[in-house]
């Protein structure tokens, strides 16, 4: 490996005449995981049109909580009860910004007032995190207060500090497994602390955005203890909010979104969502049960399935990250069990340069800074890395020249 500064450039002018096009920009399946669901498409037909409970799927009734056969097959993702779920439509994103939104203007279950009327009040996020959750907080006109993402989930010291002195922090929201971009779980201890935490606000509220709960890429598949169990025995059942959804199981576009909580908050959420829709689209919950139900193994199945497919391209990452940056002090990177991404730190502050150079190469990188609010990342330090989507050749194409841009970048430095 050579850290000659000529010489890498004569391999960057090499890769520049080679005009590629490669793209490790966005967490989104292949082609290939998506195949795996294309019987879903037919799962239903005219002879499936009553659910459970004698529901017509055509029709209005149902409830705003979605069939029973969905809040029983969903349950076990967010590891709670079907009567702690609420399966709504696609995408998880809406039912948090929904409930967020509650919050703001009529206030959660425990709440004396809306949230608004604090005047900018604050939810804590952990960074490096996810470039939606600091945009959604932001248009929401929330303050986002920034802690640490460690190893083990958010730094609770910092968490802990924050809420127990600030009223205006209604909540913290984060990714409890396998986050977006390290990879890391938040560990039993952390799950419990922040349940038992003693915060300022009575209606301090944990979002927790389990997107990847099931999204495990090796043998290893061991879970946090469940935020909504550990709520309940601290004597918080109503301070969690989980959400989850099949983006990353079945569609992307095309999937269901879907939210936990206690048996209370259900009862308080469901007459507000009652409020903004009669309910669900039953006919898509009904194609996912019957496909999934009927999916050798079920969820879990068609996960290991979708690892099967996605596993190869987090190695390839590994093995070229290590081969060409293993010993050199330039960056270091997260090498998850789980979820969609790769988190590269530089050690000097190189990654927007990091990110200008391999696009000249024709590769498509998060934007430097994406992982931290306002697209500010203060060290400029952090590069997502989302090998998913392309395929296994083109991953190993993007990190080579990623791995030869760092070095660029750091020598110039
Ligand atoms: N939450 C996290 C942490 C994600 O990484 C993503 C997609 O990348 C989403 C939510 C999007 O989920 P959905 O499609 O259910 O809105």
């Amino acid at each position: 490996m050579s850290l000659n500064i000529n010489e890498l450039k004569k391999q960057f002018d090499d890769y520049k005449a080679k005009k590629l096009s490669l793209n490790i920009e966005r967490g989104q399946p292949s082609g290939k995981n998506f195949d795996l669901s294309n019987p879903m498409l037919n799962s239903v037909t005219d002879k499936d049109l009553i659910a459970q409970g004698n529901i017509d799927i055509r029709n209005y009734p149902g409830g705003i909580a979605g069939l029973q056969e969905a809040r029983e097959l969903f349950a076990p993702v967010l590891g709670i009860k079907p009567e702690e779920m609420i399966v709504d439509n696609n995408a998880s994103l809406r039912i948090l910004v929904n409930t967020l939104m509650w919050g703001l203007i009529k206030g959660l279950k425990n709440s004396d007032k809306p949230w608004i009327l604090d005047n900018k009040p604050k939810i804590i996020t952990a960074v490096p995190g996810y470039d939606r959750h600091f945009q959604l907080l932001n248009e929401l006109g929330f303050e986002i207060v920034t802690v640490k993402m460690t190893a083990e989930g958010p730094d609770m010291d910092a968490v802990e500090k924050l809420a127990s002195t600030d009223e205006k922090i209604k909540g913290i929201l984060f990714v409890p497994t396998y986050s977006n971009p390290t990879g890391d779980t938040i560990s039993d201890a952390n799950v419990k602390r922040l349940a038992s935490l003693k915060a300022k606000a009575k209606d301090f509220t944990i979002f927790a955005d389990d997107a990847y709960a099931v999204h495990h890429l090796t043998s290893d598949k061991k879970r946090p203890l469940n935020l909504l169990r550990a709520c309940e025995s601290a004597g918080n059942p109503d301070r969690v909010y989980l959400f989850g959804s099949t983006s990353k199981i079945t569609f992307s576009g095309a999937g269901i979104g879907f939210m936990g909580c206690s048996a209370d908050n259900i009862k308080f959420i469901s007459k507000l969502m009652g409020s903004q829709a009669i309910g669900p689209n039953k006919i898509e919950q009904l194609r996912h049960v019957k496909f999934l139900n009927s999916f050798k193994g079920g969820i879990e199945g068609i996960m290991e399935e979708h690892a099967k497919i996605l596993r190869p391209k987090f190695e390839v990452v590994q093995k070229v990250l290590n081969k060409e940056l293993g010993g050199t002090d330039l960056a270091t990177w997260t090498n998850p069990k789980g979820g969609y991404f790769v988190s590269l730190d530089t050690s000097k502050p190189v990654a927007s340069r990091v990110v200008e150079l391999v696009k000249e190469l024709g590769v498509s990188l998060t934007p430097a800074g994406a992982t931290f609010p306002f697209g500010k990342d203060p060290n400029n330090s952090n590069i997502r890395i989302s090998p998913t989507r392309p395929p296994v050749e083109e991953v190993e194409q993007a990190i080579n020249i990623l791995a030869l841009c760092v070095k660029i970048a750091s020598l110039e430095n």
